[in-house]
């Protein structure tokens, strides 16, 4: 398990008059087990942030830290995460178990663990009757519930999460958060979580950042976030009352 603490993290694409700054110094300390929400308007920042802590995206400048290791020149596979997209692509030649299964075989994890570690995380997801099964003969709810199995096996310190519900119908959206929430009582993986829907992040969030054009309006719970905004921008952001 892992905190992870960003300081004075920037990000600039492009260079000379092409370069545009799009995250401006953000500072901000996850817990170790802590479920934290990132939230802003679109294009405010929150995925270019969470690439750089996946490693998917270089650090311009300043430190992100996991689990107390500076990981700003490490690999994404080097730095123990796990990320959750909007589009998860399951093989559809490939059954359940296959599908989870996959990423701990091309790291050579012993047959007996990988079949432990996907049952274990088949229980969770209430997946142990569907193993068999290919993507095609399940519901949207229980594929988006393999994507994240094929996360959790992994075993990773954190998870990284990426408007995993955005493209769901409104009741699928709700059943996943319910999923989310369950997992991470169960599991208590240290969670960074993208999100434009206030409500969503406001239902999700242990603590929230709150983000507007590159930079970090507030941290806190939702309650302090929604009672004691630190700004005009977060007030009318969240709907707080006037
Ligand atoms: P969000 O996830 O909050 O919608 P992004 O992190 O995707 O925001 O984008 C933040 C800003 O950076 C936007 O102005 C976007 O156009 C810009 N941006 C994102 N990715 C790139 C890129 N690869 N090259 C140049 N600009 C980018
Ligand atoms: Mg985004």
């Amino acid at each position: 398990m892992a905190g992870i603490t960003l300081r004075n993290v920037t990000k600039t694409y492009g260079k000379g008059k092409q370069a545009l700054q799009v995250i401006h110094g953000v500072n901000a300390e996850i817990a170790d087990h802590e479920f934290v929400v990132i939230v802003g308007p679109s294009g405010c920042g929150k995925s270019t942030l969470l690439r750089m802590v996946a490693g998917l995206e270089e650090i311009t400048g300043g430190e992100i830290d996991i689990g107390g290791r500076v990981v700003n020149d490490l690999e994404p596979a080097e730095r123990d995460i796990a990320m959750v997209f909007q589009n998860y692509a399951l093989y559809p030649h490939m059954s359940v178990f296959q599908n989870m299964a996959y990423g701990l075989k091309i790291k050579k994890v012993p047959e007996a663990e990988i079949k432990a570690r996907v049952d274990k995380a088949a229980a969770i997801l209430e997946l142990g009757q569907l193993l068999e099964r290919k993507p095609r003969q399940l519901s949207g709810g229980q594929r988006q519930r393999v994507a994240m199995g094929r996360a959790i096996v992994r075993q990773p310190q954190v998870f990284l999460f990426d408007e995993p519900l955005s493209n769901l119908d409104a009741k699928l959206r709700a059943q996943t958060r319910i999923e989310i929430q369950k997992l991470h009582r169960e599991l208590g993986i240290t969670s960074l979580f993208v999100t434009h829907d206030q409500v969503e992040a406001m239902t999700l969030a242990e603590r929230m950042i709150v983000m507007n054009a590159g930079r970090m309006e507030q941290f806190g719970t939702p309650e302090e976030v929604y009672h004691r905004p630190a700004s005009t921008f977060v007030a009318s952001f969240i709907g707080s009352p006037p």
